[in-house]
């Protein structure tokens, strides 16, 4: 029988071992491990030890304990975690990229995830980004030195998603990786893997941790990709099971070597938050809902983007993919001249740029998140003068349709 989420997490610690049959796991803050037989010391270093530990910016029991819930979460073979979720994509692209090679991704991507593709052009690596709502135009960018696709699962600000089925499809017909960068819907929502991710990327920072309190990323392997073909992994790694290749590589180069580690505290601190995750989601989800549809029948905005709104583009999708539509959404002012205005009457949500937070946090996209790319870039990419993204907390529906309501009157 599989338990839900939940039920799981909570109880995660207790079934695998904890000292003193304490129900959480405790936090291991040594950033040294020894041992009694010089044996076991090499045996770690060798990798025949298993689940052994020598230095803190591999990994620890606490950052350990939370990997295997991710990888529960996630329904995957294995997890690292990073320092943050920017930490855990360059993992990603540095550890499994070189010159020449080429990556088909969504344009609408995370803007730092943007700014980290400016640094891989620059180390000879060929970026096209493309509409991915519609798989034939990932398809048409396809080389044949295209090594990976990557996608998140809906975009901020916009909430497009990308036809993640049909890609995951095509990436298994031309033996390409699918990298899904999951951190909007969170495993709460949705597992990548169901539409053939062979990679799943979080931030754990946002809705995981859940609390605002703690920086963290990770990198889960679904099982899905093999990496047996895959032309990158280095001479060094290409013996053993090769299902363990691709983690290997990562947690060796992106891990060990560019030391982007998470601290036990701060793994800990994500763990405590992960609990609550599925509570916290089904809450925001509903609220998002509720405010999307007020806000679209509200004759002082002028659009909405909400994927549980009928309206929205990717709706039948989004109803069939995720249980619920998410905590993000953004709306369009018709008249922009007012936006300050109106978010300054706003009682309750912060303006701040964070997103997944326990607190409803609001911000103009415009002046603010792209502004430094420029009005050509924010042409292009639809965001409008008068774009508001919001990012829904656990505070009351009503509380919250109330606030602005009263905002937006005036
Ligand atoms: C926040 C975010 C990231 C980066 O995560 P950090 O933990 O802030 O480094 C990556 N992708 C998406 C979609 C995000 O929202």
């Amino acid at each position: 029988m599989t338990e839900n989420i939940t039920t799981r997490l909570v109880h995660a610690d207790r079934r695998s071992n904890v000292e003193h049959g304490g129900l959480h796991k405790p936090i291991h803050p040594s950033t040294q491990y020894g041992f009694e037989r010089v044996e076991d010391l090499i045996g770690v270093f060798q990798g025949t030890v298993k689940g052994g530990f020598n230095y803190a910016r591999q990994g620890t029991p606490t950052t350990a304990a939370l990997e295997a819930k991710l990888t529960q979460l996630e329904g995957g073979r294995g997890t690292i975690v990073f320092s943050s979720g920017m930490a855990a994509l360059c993992a990603i692209f540095l550890t499994l990229l070189k010159a020449g090679d080429h990556i088909v991704s969504s344009r609408y991507v995370f803007g730092n995830t943007n700014s980290v593709f400016g640094t891989l052009r620059n180390l000879g690596i060929e970026i096209d980004m493309v509409d991915a709502c519609a798989v034939e135009n990932v398809a048409a960018a396809i080389k044949p030195n295209t090594r990976m696709v990557f996608v998140e699962t809906v975009a901020n600000p916009g909430t497009q998603i990308p036809d993640m089925a049909a890609i995951g499809q095509l990436c298994r017909d031309k033996g390409l990786l699918y990298v899904v960068d999951n951190t909007v819907t969170s495993p709460a929502l949705f597992q990548p893997k169901a539409v053939g991710a062979g990679l799943v990327m979080n931030s754990l920072s946002k809705t995981i941790s859940g609390h605002g309190g703690a920086l963290g990323g990770s990198v889960t392997d679904t099982g899905e990709f093999d990496w047996s073909a895959y032309p990158n992994i280095f001479e060094n790694y290409r013996k053993g099971d090769a299902a363990q290749w691709g983690l290997q590589q990562i947690r060796k180069k992106g891990l060990r070597d560019m030391g982007g580690s998470l601290s036990s505290e701060q793994a800990n601190q994500i763990a405590l938050g992960a609990e609550t995750m599925s509570l916290r989601v089904r809450q925001t989800s509903e609220t998002a809902m509720a405010l999307a549809q007020f806000l679209a029948a509200h004759p002082a905005v002028a659009a909405v983007h909400y994927p549980g709104l009928e309206t929205h583009p990717q709706h039948a999708k989004a109803k069939q993919w995720f249980r619920a539509a998410s905590w993000l959404l953004s709306f369009e002012l018709k008249d922009p001249s007012t936006m300050n205005a109106v978010l300054n009457r706003l009682r309750i949500p912060v303006k701040a740029t964070g997103m997944g937070d326990t607190r409803t946090l609001i911000i103009p996209v415009a002046p603010t998140i792209f502004w430094e790319a420029g009005a050509a870039v924010r042409a292009e990419m639809g965001i409008a003068d008068g774009l508001v993204r919001v990012s829904i907390g656990i505070e009351e529906t009503e509380d919250l349709i109330a606030d602005f309501g009263q905002a937006l009157a005036g």
